[in-house]
């Protein structure tokens, strides 16, 4: 249980002063966590939205020393309105206003009489703070941002931090109802390590989130201040610390050793049509022995898109059956189920029975799927996450294979490792390369196998970017490459993560191209049904299509070796690694494969920047890494569908080297104080909490 003391923070943000229903309903969107879209937000949410800058109201002057401009705050007596002449909304409505060393202007743009009468009574002493400007000799503030009373004026923030804002909120409200969050932080125990902590010369918790609503100077405001520096290495760290005691949890219970006699992987490995790499062979000897051995296996594969991860996984499988136990593969999609279902069939021939459980599988076929598991007359199951969402009772599960990890998110992956909580040996694969100091965010719980190199008889795909008006020269190509035989996706991009947004614009596209090749086109979405998206895959595969058009549902992992033609349409909206994936769909097989990236002008210099690099280069990690460079950790991978955790107080782009920190000091505390006995390790509970990693304080109750 969270302890009580984090409760004012876990509160709901209506309770605060100055906040209605309708204003938490405006803050709502900005503050929503990437996973919970339903959840109210929270106080802490409210503090965890940090500035980005800070606007610099401290030059208080009187008139004469005014700037040429600037923000400047002035203490004036109102003097006479001069309201436009009637009918004419252009002529601003101004104010003179005089302290005893001149006289100075406060203009506004349509604007009522009756409110600036009430804002700036004549005769009355003002705190006016705003943009000067000099007007036919004059100093005049259009729209100050500030008008307040000597009283309000001793409150109001000198150092007006700037926050992101949304539609129907400004700054000035949002700034208070953070300021009123603050008031209920309430003083936590150290959970930093004293001497880091003085090294540092870091503030406490609290005083650090005091630091950074309400900064004091601009050193305060950057994203390098002590304070800044501190929330960030709380996220870190605590992100690391729930990560290793998952680790700690899986590798400590005990693990069973499984030892295959080969006989079923030497007969997959015969009916292959290709040899293994030497990285597959490496990645397939390292998994058989951590099998055999009695800890538990964690171990990620990862391998760029296109290198062969899937027979990998299956002979790890295959080595679980041949010792007489289950495994289990674990995909993000549907279509993918079935893909890999078709190829372990085919690769396995009869010897191994295999069974498909997603969302589809309903009623009586369910039930007498369920009952072959529990029977152990499956010895593999493969599966969407309908596999672990209900009870499904495996006879001898032995080993859990999940792949596109990514997909997931790491929170979805622990809470699965922590539910199969018998002896099983965990094999996550991802596609998704990420640079190394994201990695240790991910998968700081695991061991790393890695597919470095491509398997024999690839081509690069040949990859060019054209503007959307070359449309026509663009079909008369594809026109051409379809009637030899060559089969080719179309992607329609995302629009507004609206699934059905998506689908329309795919059904318009597929309407214009089926004219142009009819017969030939086929449409894919994610809104069809499970039975329909298979019985596109399979024409497509069959080649009696040769053009499937689709939302982004063909990103990961689809496998038509002979699929040639990758087009993407408003390549431009989409993120590198997205792309990346994208092209990993062709340039499978020996066909010589083309992707063309199709883009609407103008284009930004951002999205220049990243077509440019597609063109360079198809090594993932070299794409991962520019794409950190380009957008920050935050954005990299495209967050929604990257499954990277995110952050809302560090940056890795900035904080990155706290990460190595954490890392350590997350380390050190597993070696001394395991269980969080200590008052340190009481002090980290709390930080856990904090942060939202509940998951793993359970296990250390559990453990
Ligand atoms: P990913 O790592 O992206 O999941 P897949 O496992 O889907 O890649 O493999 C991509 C394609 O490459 C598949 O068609 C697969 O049969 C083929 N493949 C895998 N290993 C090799 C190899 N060693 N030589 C040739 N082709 C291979
Ligand atoms: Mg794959």
């Amino acid at each position: 249980m969270r302890p009580t003391i984090l409760n004012p923070l876990f509160a709901g943000i209506s309770g605060l002063k100055g906040i209605g229903p309708r204003l938490e309903k405006v803050i709502a969107p900005l503050l929503r966590a990437q996973d919970d879209k339903r959840q109210a937000p929270r106080v802490i949410d409210l503090l965890f939205h940090l500035p980005v800058g800070a606007i610099d109201r401290r030059l208080k002057c009187t008139i004469q020393d005014l700037p040429s401009s600037g923000i400047v705050t002035v203490e004036i007596t109102v003097g006479r309105h001069r309201p436009p002449p009637r009918a004419n909304r252009r002529i601003p409505y101004r104010i003179e206003c005089f302290d005893p060393t001149g006289t100075i202007a406060l203009v506004y743009f349509h604007s009522f009489a009756d409110h600036l009468q009430r804002l700036l009574p004549e005769g009355e002493t003002r705190f006016v703070s705003g943009h000067v400007e000099w007007y036919q000799g004059s100093p005049q503030i259009v729209h100050p941002d500030h008008v307040v009373t000597a009283d309000e004026f001793n409150r109001m923030p000198r150092l007006e931090p700037v926050y992101p804002l949304t539609q129907g909120l400004s700054l000035k409200v949002l700034g208070k109802a953070i300021r009123a969050a603050g008031v209920r932080v309430p003083e936590l125990p150290e959970w930093i390590d004293a001497p880091l902590l003085s090294q540092r010369q870091w503030p406490g918790f609290s005083a650090a989130l005091q630091s950074v609503h309400q900064p004091n100077d601009i050193p305060d405001t950057i994203e390098t201040s002590p304070a800044r520096q501190r929330l960030a290495y709380d996220e870190l760290l605590a992100n690391q610390l729930a990560l290793l005691l998952v680790r700690h949890h899986m590798k400590r219970s005990k693990g069973r050793s499984i030892e295959g006699s080969g006989h079923l992987r030497r007969k997959i490995i015969e009916r292959l049509p290709f040899r293994l790499t030497a990285s597959q062979k490496a990645a397939v000897e390292t998994i058989i022995k951590e099998m055999s051995a009695p800890e538990r296996m964690l171990r990620l594969l990862q391998g760029d898109v296109g290198s062969g991860k899937t027979v990998v996984a299956l002979l790890a499988l295959a080595t679980a059956v041949e010792a007489g136990a289950q495994g289990s593969f674990m995909v993000p999609t549907e279509i993918l189920a079935r893909q890999h279902f078709a190829t372990f069939s085919r690769l396995t021939d009869g010897s191994t029975r295999i069974e498909i459980l997603t969302g589809r599988e309903k009623g009586k076929q369910r039930d007498e799927v369920l009952r072959r598991i529990a029977l152990g007359e499956a010895n593999i199951v493969i599966g969407t996450h309908a596999l672990f969402q209900e009870a499904v009772e495996f006879k001898g599960l032995a080993l859990a294979v999940i792949d596109e990890q990514h997909r997931f998110g790491v929170h979805q992956r622990l809470a699965l490792q922590g539910k199969a909580d018998a002896a099983i040996d965990v094999l996550v694969m991802t596609a998704t390369p990420i640079p190394r100091t994201l990695s240790l965010t991910i998968y700081g719980d695991m061991d790393v196998s890695r597919l470095t190199e491509k398997p024999f008889g690839r081509q690069k795909v040949d990859t060019r970017t054209m503007p959307q008006d070359r449309l026509e020269e663009l079909l008369q190509g594809l026109s051409r490459a379809l009637a030899s035989g060559q089969k080719a996706y179309w992607v329609c991009p995302l629009i507004e993560e609206s699934e059905s947004l998506d689908k329309a614009a795919a059904e318009a596209r597929l309407q214009y191209l089926s004219k142009r090749f009819p017969g030939r086109t086929g449409l894919m979405h994610g809104r069809m049904k499970g039975e329909e998206k298979d019985e596109i895959m399979r024409r497509f595969q069959a080649g009696e299509i040769s053009l499937l058009i689709s939302t982004t549902v063909v990103e990961v992992g689809v496998d038509v070796p002979d699929a040639s033609i990758m087009i993407v349409e408003n390549a431009e909206r989409f993120g590198l690694a997205q792309l990346h994936q994208l092209r990993g769909r062709v340039g499978r097989g020996e066909v010589k494969s083309s992707c063309i990236l199709l883009y609407a002008t103008p284009l930004t210099q951002a999205a220049r920047a990243r077509l440019e690099i597609m063109r360079e280069t198809d090594d993932g990690f070299i794409i991962a890494e520019e794409d950190l460079r380009l957008r920050g950790a935050g954005e990299v991978l495209g967050t929604r569908q990257s499954g990277l955790p995110q952050f809302r107080l560090a940056d890795l782009s900035v904080h990155g080297d706290l990460l190595a920190t954490a890392r350590d000091d997350a380390l050190s505390v597993l070696q001394n104080d395991p269980a969080l006995r200590s008052p340190r390790g009481e002090a980290l509970r709390t930080m856990l909490y904090l942060f939202e990693r509940d998951e793993a304080v359970r296990l250390l109750a559990a453990g």
